[in-house]
């Protein structure tokens, strides 16, 4: 779960706790800030979906993007020689498999970020899912999201829902990752190697995936442009602060981001702003505002963190 910075901030933090509650009325629907302009400059990949938008982020990496609702979902196929990661498999409201199918005749490998339902919701209709080895993640997990009907309603979604949608019926069923990723664990592509990252914070169960021939780093909610989340229950300030350090430290080995929300690119200044801010938060050093009851919006280096209020 991510989203946008902005109005409706309040809205996203209920939403994030209820799974089930409605962002309130805005001035004005997030979605007429739609297309973003990221978006003008990235080639897009004609497919037959009427949810999914697919963008070229380079060679053999395209942005599988759902801006009809507004999670602003991403997943990113990515292709070796010999077999293709899918790294998520978004809100479960589109057929992400056919589309996949339209754009590769590879085996695939779900791969996903973390276990949050935006990330998740396609993972049924593929035969391999690999996911963080965190026992936390894979007992959430296995107990499936539970109805997320709420998810769906006038204000959340813009776009007609894909024919055969059932809304009452919307959940993602338990899910039993046929492979646990361990960090710095290689994914062989045949031609192209991803490296296994965990990063927990966002959520126990956090992972990247980094390209170093491409110069890519795949982030889910790890980071994306907008606030970043880690006041949840399964959220952990004190390992994310360890995990953007990590990352940050790629930064040279890093010419494009590509985030699990909003937008498929960003540049490399955005992992060094990101490290920084989160440094500062460590030190005590960044600016720190009541968001809402028990949780506090951090500020620092033009990034946003929202956090569990510190115990006094
Ligand atoms: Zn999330």
């Amino acid at each position: 779960m991510a989203k946008r910075a902005g109005t409706g901030l309040l809205a996203l933090l209920s939403l994030t706790l209820t799974a089930g509650a409605a962002p309130p009325a805005q001035d004005a629907p997030w979605w007429k800030a739609l297309p973003r302009p990221v978006y003008r400059e990235i080639e897009r990949v004609a497919v037959e979906s009427p949810w999914f938008e697919v963008y070229r982020i380079g060679p053999g990496t395209t942005a599988l993007y759902e801006p009809g609702h507004w999670q602003e979902a991403i997943s990113y196929l990515i292709e070796g020689r010999d077999r293709a990661v899918l790294f998520d498999t978004g809100l479960g409201i589109g057929d992400i498999k056919a589309v996949v199918n339209q754009l590769t005749a590879l085996p695939v490998l779900v791969v996903n970020s973390h276990e949050h339902f935006d990330h998740i919701g396609g993972d049924r209709q593929f035969a391999e899912v690999a996911v963080a080895d965190s026992p936390a993640a894979l007992a959430r997990l296995a107990r499936g999201t539970g109805n997320l009907a709420g998810q769906i309603t006038s204000e959340t979604v813009w776009k007609a829902l894909p024919p055969g949608f059932d809304k009452a019926r919307y959940e993602t069923p338990p899910i039993r990752p046929t492979r646990r990723l361990s960090d710095g664990e290689r994914i062989e592509l045949g031609g192209r190697t991803l490296e296994v990252i965990l990063t927990p914070g966002h959520t126990p169960g956090s992972l990247c995936l980094l390209d170093r021939g491409r110069r890519l780093l795949f982030t889910g909610d790890t980071l994306y442009p907008a606030d970043l989340y880690a006041h949840m229950p399964e959220s952990s300030l004190a390992d994310y602060v360890r995990s953007a350090a990590r990352l940050g430290a790629l930064a040279d080995a890093v010419d494009v981001v590509c985030p699990g929300h909003n937008e498929a690119k960003a540049p490399a200044s955005l992992l060094t702003r990101f490290a920084q801010a989160f440094a500062a938060i460590a030190r005590g050093e960044a600016k720190a505002t009541p968001a809402r009851p028990g949780v506090v919006r951090y500020e620092a280096e033009g990034i946003v963190v929202l956090a569990r209020e510190p115990k006094p």
